[in-house]
């Protein structure tokens, strides 16, 4: 399995160096023969080559089996003229990730505050009210005059569609249970259309338990009982802001790892951001890259029939719990060590398993 590896921006190089030294250590021990080619993006990239992203990195990325990309800092990157791109935007767009897979639980070990739950969102993550990729060319942001800006949502069939069957089949391997989170109430056309087709789909699994919530009350309801959840399916802006919620609520935004999946790629990415404000500190957590990684794993060693890809999968996941347990985490989850050496702990556990 050959990953490109793209460190990104801020906490981004710290996480991918420990990142990076787990999958060699899975690779050793699981047997995989990762070939994992390094690269550039983001700030760097636009340092060095005018661009955060460039063509031929594309072309290195469609040609590769996975990609690892380190957090960037998506806020700097304003003009797309001057090279200035979102790299998650691009990546997701040009390889059609269209499934968000964010996963988020609480830990043994760890104290939960709103009790022990096990949940994934399943985010759409090509199109919705996100301006830069949901139109071909131009923004889909409009200044109007210099008072009146318009900015547009675009929600198809399709879409909605392959989300919906991704969250059924993720159900199917879990609790079987299924939640739509929507705005049906207010936008009754496109998330009306949503919540028309999961449940169309949804009639294809019909051990499924399906269940819908407004956006809103969602807030409420996850924060209130986040145990009652199995898999939450939702359109992309507010599968993002929902996982950061549930993220943060599994303990720390630092243990939301994420899978961006489409038929032919797959992105690992951490749930999180760049976090300048840690940013070479030696205190991030490493966990959300980590768990990122075992996911992309997970996802190669599915689509190939690989149990090998699949034990590593499972190893790192249950390595991670074990790690905060033992308290050989970063301190944001309750730890006292540093980035490097949780990640070299980890390291460790993992080859001793
Ligand atoms: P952020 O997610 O970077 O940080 C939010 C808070 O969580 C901060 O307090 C930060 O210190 C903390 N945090 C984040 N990751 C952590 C980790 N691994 N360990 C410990 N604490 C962690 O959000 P932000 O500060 O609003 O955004 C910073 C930059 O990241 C912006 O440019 C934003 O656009 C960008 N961003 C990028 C992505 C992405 O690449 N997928 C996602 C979100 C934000």
């Amino acid at each position: 399995m050959k990953i490109i590896v793209l460190p990104g921006d801020g906490i981004g190089p710290e996480t991918m160096q420990a990142t990076v030294k787990v999958l060699q250590a899975a690779s050793s021990k699981f047997g995989l023969s990762l070939d994992l080619e390094h690269d550039i993006a983001g700030h760097e990239s636009l340092a060095r080559h005018g661009a955060t992203v460039t063509p031929a990195l594309l072309q290195k990325v469609r040609d590769a089996d996975g990609l690892m990309l380190g957090p960037m800092a998506t806020y700097d990157f304003k003009d797309e003229a001057k090279g200035e791109i979102n790299p998650s935007k691009f990546f997701r767009k040009e390889l059609d990730l269209f499934a968000n897979i964010r996963p988020a639980r609480t830990y043994p070990g760890m104290a939960a505050r709103f009790g022990n739950f096990d949940l994934v969102v399943v985010r759409e993550n090509t199109e919705g009210f996100y301006a830069d990729r949901n139109i071909e060319s131009g923004g889909s942001e409009m200044l109007i005059t210099r008072d009146v800006v318009v900015s547009l949502r675009r929600i198809t069939r399709l879409c909605c569609e392959r989300i919906a069957r991704a969250a059924f089949e993720l159900a199917m391997t879990r609790s079987k249970h299924v939640t739509i989170v929507h705005k049906a109430n207010v936008l009754k056309i496109g998330d009306g259309m949503f919540i028309d087709l999961c449940h169309q789909v949804g009639r294809e699994f019909p051990d499924v338990k399906i269940d819908d919530f407004i956006v809103d009350a969602m807030m409420a309801h996850v924060v209130r009982a986040p145990q009652r959840f199995d898999v939450i399916v939702t359109t992309n802006m507010f599968g993002d802001i929902l996982s950061d919620l549930t993220a943060e609520l599994s303990g720390s935004l630092g243990l939301g790892g994420s899978l961006n999946s489409g038929s032919d790629h797959a992105m690992g990415q951490a749930a999180h951001g760049s976090a300048p404000d840690i940013a070479g500190e030696n205190i991030a957590n490493p966990f959300s890259l980590i768990l990122s990684a075992g996911m992309l794993l997970g996802w190669y060693g599915q689509r190939k029939s690989a149990p090998a890809f699949i034990d590593a999968a499972r190893a790192i996941s249950e390595a991670v719990a074990q790690a905060v347990e033992a308290g050989e985490a970063t301190r944001d989850v309750g730890g006292r060590l540093g980035t490097k050496e949780t990640g070299d702990a980890f390291v460790a556990r993992l080859l001793a398993a």
